[in-house]
């Protein structure tokens, strides 16, 4: 048997990160069996579906590397199927028209949830030749009696009773679909092998394989992953970060070390933390999804987003630091010597583009307070004998140590009385890398001209 899965979004909103997390899950569990990964557009309800929504989960996957296999199926699309199937359900016998009214609906859920028991449609066993000439919805009829069990890959054994079950409406009065016959009609037609989604679904599985049951279709596996959680246990909720995909590229995330993080929280290997694609691929499988709600932690992910900075190639670094201008060789070679240490300390890209401002121009940066407050009237007078006494270059950073040491003992000062002052005058900052690469990769020229703007 090969693999399909699908990812299967209602566009009522944003891609946000637990549905990214059962994009993930669906690619690598399709990729590791050589399988298919599709993507299905559950955009039924008009009143909600909005083309920014359809617009906004494609640009998230996209960025994600999670774009599907095939061109994408809009449910909206197939509604003369949906219909199709209902009307063969009629014809077979497992369904039946029904004529309640909304008022005799309402009345059969209150007399319902009085006593306990579940609502069951006078038409379910009426005579059709005593159907009014009205408008219908077309029903699925529900076994009364015992129960159904699913082994649901994730969850294991579950069982419900089916006097839970009432009989769903596929079709509905004005002939559209519901999502559960859309789901399991789209689900076979295309070929799903395993359904893997939300928790929140399980309840639906057991309606839906009546369905499928009705049909005599094969029952796809079923994977209900739990929901994420924010650091409190509580449903994750736009207070704990749960965002679009799109606002962490926005906030200086990797899509590597989302997709990382995600396929941490509530998959896992061993102990294992940083895990490429290809190794993701190669492990994955249902087996090892977590049973309980894993719980968002912002600060795992900052951590990996720094791992996933860390191991950037110097030519990307580069590119990420640069704000857009033309920049000359020189500065791209001071990028380059520079990006290795500007990587390390940062957690965000928006991290990297910001700590290499100073050094993106040939000219002086601006002085934040911390670092102006550096520049004593000692500091600056230290600074610019320096200034007068550099060479004109060095071919190493340990070339300016070694000068700057033996400059330091002739005039009786110590590192920390340059040390700062200077950082704050070559770099506007109080906090960088080390100095000593900084000023070398700046050139002595820069040097000069960065201490002469802040002594005039
Ligand atoms: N469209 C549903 C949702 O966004 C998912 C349906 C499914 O995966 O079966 O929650």
């Amino acid at each position: 048997m090969s693999v399909v899965t699908r990812f299967a979004p209602s566009p009522t909103g944003f891609l946000h990160i637990g549905g990214a997390r059962t994009a993930l899950f669906n690619f690598l569990f399709a990729r590791h069996h050589g399988g298919k990964y599709l993507l299905r557009v559950e955009d039924t309800d008009k009143a909600r579906s909005t083309p920014e929504a359809v617009a906004a989960i494609h640009e998230g996957l996209e960025w994600l590397g999670l774009a599907g296999d095939d061109d994408p199926l809009y449910q909206s699309s197939r509604a003369e199927r949906h219909g199709e199937v209902a009307r063969i359900l009629l014809e077979k016998g497992h369904a039946y028209r029904c004529y309640l009214t909304p008022d005799e609906l309402t009345t059969l859920r209150e007399e319902a949830r009085a006593t306990g028991g579940q609502i069951i449609s006078p038409w379910r066993d009426a005579d059709p030749a005593s159907a009014p000439d009205a408008p219908f919805t077309i029903r699925l009829r529900m076994p009364l009696e015992g129960s159904t069990t699913i082994n649901d890959a994730v969850q294991g054994a579950v069982t419900v009773s089916h006097d839970a079950l009432d009989d769903l409406v596929m079709l509905r009065a004005d002939g559209t679909p519901t999502y559960m016959l859309a789901v399991v009609v789209d689900d076979h037609d295309m070929g799903v092998t395993h359904v893997i989604r939300g928790d929140d679904h399980l309840n639906n599985a057991f309606r839906q394989q009546k369905i499928i049951e009705a049909m005599e279709w094969p029952v796809p596996v079923y994977a209900h992953i739990p929901l994420i959680h924010g650091s409190d246990g509580a449903k994750l909720s736009k207070r704990h970060g749960a965002l679009s995909a799109t606002a962490y590229r926005d906030m200086g995330f990797l899509p590597e070390a989302v997709c990382n993080y995600l396929l941490r929280l509530g998959w896992s290997h061993g102990d294992d933390e940083i895990i490429s694609r290809d190794q993701a691929i190669e492990w994955f499988g249902l087996d090892a999804i977590g049973k309980s709600p894993a719980r968002f932690d912002m600060e795992k992910l900052t951590a990996t987003n720094s791992h996933y900075i860390r191991s950037l190639p110097v030519d990307t670094l580069t590119r990420l630091m640069l704000d857009g201008d033309d920049t000359s060789a020189a500065i791209m070679t001071r990028l380059e010597q520079l990006a290795p240490a500007f990587a390390e300390r940062a957690q965000r890209l928006t991290d990297l583009k910001e700590s290499a401002a100073f050094a993106i121009h040939d000219h002086a940066p601006p002085i934040s307070e911390e670092a102006a407050a550096l520049l004593t009237d000692t500091a600056r007078e230290n600074l610019a004998a320096m200034a007068q006494d550099l060479p004109d270059d060095f071919d190493s950073p340990d070339g300016f140590k070694q000068w700057l040491g033996q400059w330091l003992e002739g005039k009786g000062l110590k590192m920390r009385d340059i040390g700062p002052p200077l950082r704050a005058a070559l770099t506007g900052m109080k906090q960088t890398p080390d100095i000593v690469l900084i000023s070398y990769c700046l050139g002595v020229e820069q040097i000069r001209l960065r201490i002469a703007a802040i002594c005039k």
